[in-house]
């Protein structure tokens, strides 16, 4: 039984570039609920857990100090705040890297160039670490965002910033120099929680299913009809054919094969596949997959 209070909180940001992805990946593992758009509770209805949103920022803290017992959240974030989390798994959305950037016509061409000069960055933490293992003294410059525009307006010699394609940096002058840190969104809990059977139930039966729809994203379950004579041929043209289940046909000598196939695969190989002998190819979306 679960007591009246043992809903589980869920963070996740409240308006983003990982709001839409994380609420989809809610959804995707069955949970119904209406986001709040004014509010911070979004309760699921057929789940016994409840949606808290909130700032990106906050959402580590909050996680380590029990507000919500679990967040999805960049890795970034967590870095930054030294938060002391657990980590339940990686969610593949929200890619991003911590990268040093200098000005494309300036002085500036390897770390070691950096020594005494300005760095500009909203991640003073992680960038203070990164500075010290490599035994280098450089100043930061703690802003609060813009970062990019620092070194046009003479505040910092380079900066260090999230980017994913680097577009923002270069209209802005800059190159990159070195990738600090890579992140990804991540699902997030405390050792506190997970020390809580109720809340453990809740958060393993959770993560079957987060990870169930992580495994079936970008997967295709494929069928198509084939002599018996072109299997071996069908199995060397996609890799994840090698154990397709084999279905006999009415037809003799016809059989039909169905495969889990990735969706990018899929268009390549269709050809090559018609051309081995496989006709009445059905591709369809995977919901779920449950190893
Ligand atoms: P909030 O109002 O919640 O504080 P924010 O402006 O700090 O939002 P966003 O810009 O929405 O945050 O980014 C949220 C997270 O998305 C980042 O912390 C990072 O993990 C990830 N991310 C992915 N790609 C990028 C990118 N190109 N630039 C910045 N963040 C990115
Ligand atoms: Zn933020």
């Amino acid at each position: 039984m679960i007591a009246a209070n043992g809903r589980l909180k869920i963070a996740i940001q409240k308006n983003g570039r990982l709001t839409d992805d994380s609420v989809a990946l809610l959804r995707a593992c069955g949970l119904e609920f209406e986001l709040s758009k004014q509010g911070l509770y979004s309760p699921a209805k057929n789940f016994e857990l409840d949606i808290l949103s909130l700032r990106d920022d906050d959402i580590p803290e909050y996680v380590q100090d029990g507000v919500a017992d679990l967040g999805i959240v960049g890795e970034n974030i967590i870095k930054e705040k030294r938060a002391h989390v657990e980590t339940l798994i990686r969610l593949g959305y929200g890619w991003c890297r911590l990268v040093i950037s200098v000005p494309q016509r300036g002085s500036i061409r390897s770390l070691a160039d950096l020594r005494g000069k300005r760095i500009a960055t909203t991640y003073p933490v992680i960038l203070a670490n990164f500075l010290k293992q490599q035994r280098l003294k450089a100043e930061i410059v703690e802003l609060s965002g813009s970062v990019e525009i620092a070194p046009a307006l003479d505040v910092a010699d380079a900066i260090c910033d999230l980017m994913s394609t680097g577009a923002t940096a270069r209209f802005n002058g800059l190159k990159p120099l070195y990738t600090v840190l890579e992140s990804e969104a991540v699902l997030i809990t405390s050792a506190r929680v997970l020390r809580n059977k109720c809340k453990k139930e809740l958060i393993d039966s959770l993560l079957i299913r987060v990870s169930g729809s992580l495994q079936a994203k970008g997967k295709r379950y494929m069928m198509m009809n084939a002599p018996v004579t072109a299997v071996p041929g069908l199995r060397k043209i996609i890799p994840s054919l090698k154990s397709p289940t084999i279905v006999p046909l009415a037809d003799e000598g016809m059989v039909a094969l169905h495969s889990v196939i990735a969706e990018d695969v899929f268009w390549d190989v269709m050809e090559k596949l018609k051309k081995a002998g496989a006709s009445d190819i059905v591709v369809v979306p995977i919901e779920t997959i449950i190893a």
